[in-house]
């Protein structure tokens, strides 16, 4: 990657999303999912997207976090286009600019929440100090208001607290872009928003940009800016 492209100008996107395209199936079987997504995020920005049900938005998450291959578009992060970076460049890209929170989570059940909070540190080939390690996995508990639990499994801890510890390992790597896949999709209204306002926090802080997909118009309300996507394109609410 070519860090003389990088900018730290706050008006400048730092993520841009140019005509993507993505079907899946052959022939018959084939479904056109995202027809022409266009758009931009900004540094510090937190953007929420909406749409209905199978409108494409873990789709479209999957395709930033190059987790899927587009069939055509551009995606540039800082200014670099991460679609066209050969394999082992994109893992060293998702594991250092991007963090990623599922839907579903994806804990690992033997593991506990410091542990799991750690994982991005044995994902990642960039070696890191054992303090450096450790004051980061902690700092990124803190945040999420999990100091109490960080020794404990996930089958002993709530809905809420499994999605805090998600969040967190997500912070531990201090990515620029931070990627939710309906965040608050399965929380009881209380616990979602003691979860919406640690984004608001991190997005507060400006270094931090999150895109945030939600069909929760109350969660789309806190974000900086809204996009709608409807029927294979994205437009801003
Ligand atoms: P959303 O997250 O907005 O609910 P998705 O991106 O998950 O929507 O799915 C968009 C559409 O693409 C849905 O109709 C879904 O069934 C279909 N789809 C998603 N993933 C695949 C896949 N791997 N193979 C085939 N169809 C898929
Ligand atoms: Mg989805």
């Amino acid at each position: 990657m070519n860090s003389a492209t990088i900018s730290q100008n706050k008006q400048e996107a730092i993520l841009s999303v140019k005509h993507i395209r993505k079907s899946y199936g052959e022939g018959k079987n084939r479904l056109e999912v995202l027809k022409d997504v266009t758009f931009n995020i900004k540094i510090g920005e937190w953007a929420a997207i909406m749409g209905p049900s199978g409108s494409g938005k873990t789709t479209l998450l999957n395709l930033i976090g190059l987790l899927d291959k587009e069939d055509e578009g551009h995606i540039f992060l800082e200014g670099t286009d991460i679609l066209g970076l050969k394999s082992n460049e994109k893992a060293s890209l998702r594991s250092n600019k991007i963090g990623i929170v599922f839907q579903n989570h994806y804990l690992v059940p033997t593991m506990t929440v410091k542990e799991n909070v750690e994982l991005p540190f044995i994902w990642s080939r960039e070696k890191i100090d054992l303090a450096e390690m450790e004051e980061r996995t902690l700092a990124a508990i803190e945040i999420v208001g999990l100091g109490d639990r960080s020794h404990h499994f996930p089958d002993e801890i709530s809905g809420g607290e499994k999605q805090r510890t998600a969040i967190a390992r997500a912070l531990v790597n201090r990515n620029p872009l931070l990627l939710l896949d309906e965040p608050t999709g399965d929380l009881d209204s209380q616990t979602g928003k003691a979860i919406l306002s640690i984004f608001r926090r991190i997005a507060n802080q400006g270094d931090t940009s999150i895109i945030m997909v939600t069909h929760d118009p109350e969660a789309a309300q806190l974000a900086d800016k809204v996009f709608l996507l409807r029927q294979g394109t994205i437009s801003e609410l």
